[in-house]
């Protein structure tokens, strides 16, 4: 299989391409910054590709490098600085949205030509559990901004994030795509402080994009779940 995934070079990420290379794939790590990419690439045993998800040059550019696409792992991502939506000024919402939101469907819409020659295409969109509605509203709600951290833009970010996950899924559902969205889990990388504080290890989290990224063709599409295999609530 041939897989790219985006934000390749630190985190959940670098270790999704570790394993899938560990698994006999052919991985693409595209990563914004060419040197963090190639030493990715060299620890992983995948190929370096600069890819930019927010430039649409850089974008294009990765199109032409890359030939045959059986999965996309989206999951290059930032976050924000934890801003109640009171305090969120429209520039931070923007470049929140311009990677997490905007970058996965300029990344997506330019690779759906290589994946559409795929017999068995995938794309696994790296949400996460901060994005999911039912879990911030429920009975239980674990994820209430009182308890469980504002973060407005960036758990936005992952709302919409999901719901671009329903309806490429549904509009791809019937050429053979799965495309699913996975809440990682808290994990320790550099995207917050409090992820690198009291987050599990990335590995667990990329065991379960790699289970996504070559589901069997029975398998779900247009589906939420959580790093442990369950589903997760929209
Ligand atoms: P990292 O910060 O380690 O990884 C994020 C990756 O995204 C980095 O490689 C970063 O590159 C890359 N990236 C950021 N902007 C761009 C861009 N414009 N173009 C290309 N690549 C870009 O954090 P994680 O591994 O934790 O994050 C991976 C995904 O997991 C994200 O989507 C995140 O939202 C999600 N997630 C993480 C959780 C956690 O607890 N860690 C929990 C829930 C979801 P660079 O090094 O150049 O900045």
């Amino acid at each position: 299989m041939h897989v790219l995934v985006t934000g390749a070079n630190s985190g959940i990420g670098k270790e999704i391409t570790r394993q899938l290379v560990t698994a006999g794939h052919t991985v693409w790590a595209a990563a914004r910054d060419p040197e963090r990419g190639r030493a990715a690439a060299a620890e992983t045993g995948a190929r370096p590709l600069v890819l930019d998800v927010t430039d649409e040059r850089s974008i294009a550019a990765a199109v032409e490098r890359v030939a045959e696409l059986d999965v996309l792992v989206n999951n290059a991502g930032i976050g924000d600085r934890g801003e109640q939506p009171a305090d969120l000024d429209t520039d931070t919402l923007r470049r929140v949205y311009e990677t997490n939101v905007f970058g996965v469907v300029a990344v997506t819409n330019a690779f759906l030509p290589t994946l559409r020659r795929s017999a068995r295409p995938r794309i696994v969109n790296i949400s996460s559990g901060t994005g999911s509605l039912g879990w911030s509203t429920g009975p239980n709600p674990q994820f209430d901004h009182r308890t469980g951290g504002a973060a407005a833009a960036y758990r936005s970010s992952k709302t919409a994030l999901n719901a671009l996950t329903v309806h490429y899924g549904q509009m791809l559902a019937a050429e053979g795509f799965k495309v699913n969205a996975l809440a990682p889990g808290l994990r320790a990388t550099n995207l917050n402080a409090r992820a690198a504080e009291l987050g599990g290890v990335p590995g667990e989290a990329a065991a379960a994009a790699v289970r996504l990224a070559q589901l069997a063709p029975d398998g779900p599409t247009a589906g939420f779940f959580s790093w442990d295999g369950t589903v997760a609530p929209w």
